[in-house]
């Protein structure tokens, strides 16, 4: 599968337009803010139908526009001309509404349609995965467990749902009994979104060592999910329910005197940590920058490797201008990972010719400037 066309309506500063796209990409070469971010920003919505930048949706609509949209077509590699999919996005600023539509048919629910693109951005923000705060690492969670794993999003939102209602009890100063009707269902949802998590974090860490030593050309790291919640033992969701249900008791004094609920997976965290001579080193305290860049390529390159076995299709890659912050040696090594792994459709950008690293030679080159692209 790869994206064969984009049509693009007053996204940003795109305009309108319509792109043709090769199977194997494209390397997109432009100035500072010519809209290279923009381009792989709506490609992305296509599968998030949110701006990989956290960009509100009402910011992607072009100054002095009302509406955006966004047309992608997805056909089968064998080249097959029938469009396999078609999966589009608009949003109304005034109306605050959004539609998306998969094949023409607006979904019951906007989450069934994610994850159609199967695509991963690398950006040089992502170095905030590492040096940012435990929500920027709680938010990619979600988006690879929303994007891979079934009943997630459900699940999280469902959570996410009980917590605003439990939290606004406690924060009324409602009496006890109010606010632990909501006990039941926080502790059921988000032992769900405990396990998944936990589950996938443990079972990616190996790849995660070995991206890591891979572009670093040297020693590995760790990634490890830390719970609120007291996990040891704990084993299936229903472990993991009644360590979260006693861990809730536990807090009950803290969490009147916050207002607020402290324990949950909306507190939990995943540590990035370095090996280094037999130390162990958390890589967003002590990680250089080139150190925490690698551990979010990493992070990147496991999240590919997801899409490849939970969806059976190469990712697409969306690479904005990744490479400009890393050493040689570094650059090197990850174009030489991602030339190895099996990698479908790639879509980069840079501001120089020079700095195209990746199928130097196999992508056509388009230019953009002022948000038009030409080829
Ligand atoms: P750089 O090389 O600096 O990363 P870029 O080519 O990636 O640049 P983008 O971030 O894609 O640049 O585009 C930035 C441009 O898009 C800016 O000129 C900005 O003013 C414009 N822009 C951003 N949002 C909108 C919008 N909603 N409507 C119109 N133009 C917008
Ligand atoms: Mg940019």
């Amino acid at each position: 599968m790869h994206l064969s066309r984009l049509t693009l309506r007053h996204f940003r500063n795109l305009g309108t337009q319509d792109l043709e796209l090769p199977p194997e990409g494209v390397a997109i070469i432009g100035d500072n803010a010519q809209g290279k971010s923009n381009l792989l920003e709506a490609i992305y919505y296509l599968e998030t139908f949110r701006s990989f930048r956290g960009a509100r949706d009402d910011q992607l609509v072009a100054f002095g526009e009302g509406v955006f949209r966004v047309t992608g077509e997805l056909v089968a590699v064998d080249g097959s001309e029938q469009p396999a999919a078609q999966v589009a996005a608009a949003y109304e600023k005034k109306g605050k509404r959004k539609k998306v539509t998969v094949d023409g048919v607006e979904p019951e629910r906007v989450g069934d349609a994610l994850g159609r693109v199967a695509a991963v951005v690398f950006s040089p923000a992502d170095v905030e995965l590492v040096s940012g705060g435990p929500s920027v690492r709680r938010r990619y969670l979600d988006i690879v467990l929303s994007l891979s794993a079934p009943g997630y999003l459900h699940a999280l939102q469902e959570f996410r749902k009980i917590l605003v209602r439990r939290n606004a009890a406690l924060k009324d100063g409602q009496p006890g009994a109010v606010v632990m009707a909501w006990d039941h269902g926080l502790v059921r949802s988000g032992a769900a979104v405990v396990e998944a998590r936990r589950d996938w974090v443990q079972s990616r860490c190996r790849a995660f060592d070995e991206y890591y030593s891979a572009v670093s050309g040297g020693v590995g790291a760790r990634m490890a999910y830390r719970s609120s919640v007291h996990l040891d033992g704990a084993r299936g969701e229903q472990d993991i329910a009644e360590a979260y249900r006693d861990a809730l008791v536990a807090s009950s004094e803290r969490e009147q005197r916050n207002g607020t609920t402290v324990v949950g997976p909306h507190r939990d965290d995943v540590v990035l940590r370095l090996e280094d001579e037999g130390d162990d080193l958390d890589l967003r305290d002590y990680g250089s920058g080139g150190q925490r860049r690698t551990a979010a390529l990493a992070l990147r390159l496991v999240e590919a490797r997801t899409i490849r076995e939970t969806r059976g299709r190469e990712p697409m890659i969306l690479l904005d201008d990744v490479f400009a912050e890393l050493d040689g040696g570094r650059s090197e090594r990850v174009l030489g990972l991602m030339e190895r792994e099996e990698t479908g459709q790639v879509v980069l950008t840079a501001p120089k010719e020079g700095d195209i690293r990746i199928r130097r030679d196999a992508l056509p080159r388009w230019r953009i400037a002022d948000g038009r692209v030409a080829a």
